[in-house]
Order: C-alpha cells, then sequence, then structure tokens
C-alpha cells in the first residue's frame, strides 16, 4: 500500500497490458489495470482508494438502478513522444460534476480529490496511454446512488468511481444529422444541463429513428417549438454564418455547458473571430445554407474535439454543407487544441495540467 494524500494504492499483481494492441483499438473495449472508488456514507466521503480493475457488487434495490440517480464526466489524458502526460483542464470537469450532482441531489464531491484521483490513476496506468495522433486515454468518473432503497427519495449513500479506457483517434465519416422536429432531449427545467444518465437513455429511441433513415445523429431543438437549435447528438454545436462564429447559449439551462465549447469560444476570440452566443432559429440555418452564408458548421466535445456535419436533413430534405477542406476555422481549431493537449505548443490559457 502506498499513500498518497489521502488516497491509498494496492497495485495490480498482473497487468493486462500486453493483451492489448495500443495502435489497434475498439472504442470502449479495453479498460485500464487500476480504477478508483469511494464511497459516501454517514453523510462523508470514505476511504478514497485506487484497487486493481474489478467488478463490483449491488444490492438488487440499488437506488440508482430504480429511479436513476446516476451522473459522470468524460475527460482525456495525453501523451507525446517524449513521454509528457497531460490533462486538459479537469478542474473543470470536477466543477460541472458537482453541477451534475447538485441537480441529481446527489453529494457534491470534493474537487481537489476529483483532480488528484485522476492524476493518480492516470499515473498508475500510463503505459495504457497510445501516442499516436488524436489518440489518448479516456477517463471515466461517474457516481451513483449505491443504497438499497425502494421509497422515492434521494439515498443517503453513493459510489464514486473512476476508471479508464484507451482510445485511437475518433473517426467517422462527416456526420450527416437530422433535425428532431418531435422529441426532446432537454426542457427548461429539466436535466439537459447535467451529465445525467438518464438524459442518455432517454436520447437513444430518437437517435435510433434517425439512424433507420440513414442519418448518423440528431440535432436537437427547443422542447415543444422546435424552433431553435441546441446540440448535435451528445456534442454542443457551432456555426460560422459569413466570418461570425456561432453557437446557441447556455442561459436557459437546456444545453450541456461543454468544456470543448468554451475552449473553442476562448479560442476564436483569441483568433479575433467574431464569437457570438445567441439563439440560432432553424429556418436561419436552412437559409444560409440556401444563401451560401454558412461556411462551417460542427459538433464539438472530449471525444471528437471537432466533428464535422457534411449534410442536414429537415422536413424530409437533405441539404449539404459547405466541402471540409475549405473550412478554415475548425481545421485550425482541431489541429490546435491536438497540439496544445499534448504538450507540443505553448499554453497561453493555462489549460493544461503536467502529471508526469
Ligand atoms: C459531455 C457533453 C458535451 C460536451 O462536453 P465536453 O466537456 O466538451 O466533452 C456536450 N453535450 C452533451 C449533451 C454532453 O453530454
Amino acid at each position: 500500500m502506498i499513500e498518497t494524500n489521502k488516497i491509498s494504492i494496492l497495485k495490480t499483481n498482473e497487468s493486462k497490458l500486453k493483451e492489448v494492441d495500443l495502435e489497434n483499438l475498439v472504442f470502449g473495449k479495453y479498460f485500464t489495470d487500476h480504477m478508483f472508488i469511494c464511497e459516501f456514507k454517514n453523510n462523508a466521503w470514505q476511504n478514497p482508494r485506487i484497487v486493481p480493475f474489478q467488478n463490483i457488487t449491488l444490492h438488487p434495490a440499488c437506488a440508482a438502478l430504480h429511479y436513476g440517480q446516476a451522473i459522470f464526466e468524460g475527460l482525456k489524458a495525453y501523451k507525446n513522444e517524449k513521454n509528457e502526460v497531460f490533462l486538459f483542464r479537469p478542474e473543470k470537469n470536477a466543477e460541472r460534476f458537482n453541477v451534475s450532482a447538485q441537480r441529481l441531489c446527489m453529494p457534491s464531491f470534493p474537487e481537489e480529490l476529483f483532480v488528484e484521483a485522476v492524476k493518480e490513476l492516470v499515473k498508475l496506468d500510463h503505459e495504457w496511454i497510445p501516442k499516436s495522433k488524436g489518440a489518448s486515454l479516456y477517463i471515466r468518473p461517474f457516481m451513483f446512488a449505491s443504497q438499497p432503497v425502494l421509497g422515492v427519495r434521494p439515498a443517503d449513500e453513493y459510489t464514486m468511481m473512476i476508471f479508464a479506457s484507451p482510445v485511437n483517434a475518433y473517426y467517422s465519416d462527416p456526420l450527416k444529422v437530422k433535425i428532431e422536429e418531435y422529441y426532446t432531449r432537454s426542457v427548461e427545467g429539466g436535466t439537459g444541463f447535467a451529465k445525467a444518465a438518464g438524459n442518455y437513455a432517454a436520447a437513444l429511441y430518437p437517435a435510433r429513428l434517425a439512424q433507420q433513415k440513414g442519418y448518423h445523429q440528431l440535432i436537437w431543438t427547443n422542447a415543444i417549438t422546435h424552433e431553435f437549435i441546441e446540440e448535435s447528438g451528445t456534442m454542443n454545436i457551432f456555426f460560422q454564418f459569413d466570418d461570425t462564429l456561432v453557437t446557441p447559449p447556455l442561459d436557459k439551462k437546456t444545453i450541456l455547458a461543454g468544456i470543448t465549447r468554451d475552449s473553442i469560444l476562448t479560442l476564436a476570440k483569441q483568433y479575433k473571430m467574431p464569437v457570438e452566443e445567441r439563439p440560432v432559429k432553424v429556418t436561419e440555418l436552412i437559409e444560409s445554407i440556401e444563401k451560401g452564408s454558412l461556411k462551417d458548421i460542427f459538433g464539438a466535445g472530449t471525444a471528437a474535439t471537432i466533428a464535422p456535419i457534411a449534410l442536414i436533413n429537415y422536413k424530409e430534405k437533405d441539404y449539404l454543407c459547405p466541402p471540409l477542406q475549405q473550412r478554415e476555422f475548425s481545421n485550425f481549431a482541431a489541429n490546435y487544441l491536438e497540439k496544445l493537449r499534448k504538450g507540443l505548443i505553448d499554453d497561453p490559457f493555462n489549460w493544461r495540467i503536467k502529471v508526469m
């Protein structure tokens, strides 16, 4: 047992790394040798520890399985050719974890311990981080109500865990998306701004209907009237109309406040590009495609960083977006963020944390 601050560490006797080809990974299939676990009981977080990756047992009445008190985060660790390892703005994930926790009536988790636990886990399993372009170690912190309670009320006991999974460059064809006009991901007063497990469950069925029609994902619009664009799948959405970068605003709490979104806005301002956080009507988007004023359109999130949108379906009609090679800003931002995260360029915004 090693003690680091207050996290105890029990190392595995046998690494599984030799069974994995880090250059050829299936997304989400491999998990590193260790995991972090911590329980909330008697009104306090207890016994934060890193242990060999293993199954957990649950009581069948575990509250999370019935009433859905479950939240998560997603962030990545990056390694370069000099074997330096970095995290990208992990304190933002710690902060957002507690925003989600509060909305789901769950206890907050100490933000310093969150970052410390991520760092220790990454240090211990650093050999699992692939170095190739676009590759990283995906880190998944999550919390769920672990107490057996059948009454509908906030549980008194929770489990917080962190595990990690090596991933290659996210590659997908440029997205074909369908504008959703009936189903809803999020509504004012709801939980759309939280990374709550139930939000993703509720989005699966409408997404599947779109996939059956040949689209990769949905563009979510505001609940009930479906006039304004909110997000693209599980990513934030950006448009470039002429020279201006535009993304929908967070004020109605129906949009998840992405860390990639915030980084791209900061970068665009630095790049002296006019930036607007304002509502975008579906009709404005369609007209901009018809007039040729739409220059760029992409989803933004930790998994893909930037996922270009190539085609939009609206009211049974397909609209082609500008060719990818003409999209200056998103190409620049994707490259810049990749280099910054890997420690290959300066870090003027202090976004990087060096783990080792
Ligand atoms: C996680 C997530 C995002 C992107 O957030 P990042 O911090 O950039 O990864 C956007 N929208 C939804 C619905 C999400 O769950």
